[in-house]
Order: structure tokens, then sequence, then C-alpha cells
């Protein structure tokens, strides 16, 4: 059975088959529903919380 993944930067659901998986050298990953989310969080290093887009965004 696949589970559906949750985006590791925004929160929303990856659909089956989609999204990019990123591993980091030290064993941590992290599930992409697009480079967008990617970049985002590895690259610019946003805060979810702060980023509008996102699932999270003005939640405690
Ligand atoms: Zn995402």
């Amino acid at each position: 059975m696949v589970k559906v993944k949750k985006c590791s930067f925004c929160g929303y659901d990856i659909p089956i088959g989609r999204g990019v998986m990123f591993i980091q050298k030290n064993g941590v990953i992290y599930n992409f529903c697009t480079n967008k989310c990617r970049k985002a969080l590895l690259v610019y290093k946003k805060k979810a919380r702060k980023t509008r887009w996102t699932a999270y965004y003005g939640k405690e």
C-alpha cells in the first residue's frame, strides 16, 4: 500500500507518483510536492509558517 505523503515544506498532500524525494547526507528524508518547495526549504531556507502558499502559514 502506498500512503499519500505530505510535502515537507508546504504540508499539502503529494499525489502518488508525483513529487520529489530528497535525502540529506545525514539521512534525513524530505518529500517535496514540487521543485518550488524543494528550493524554498533547501536553497532559500524559508520558514513554512511565514510563507503564504503553505498549509502552515499563519499557524502556530
Ligand atoms: Zn510542497
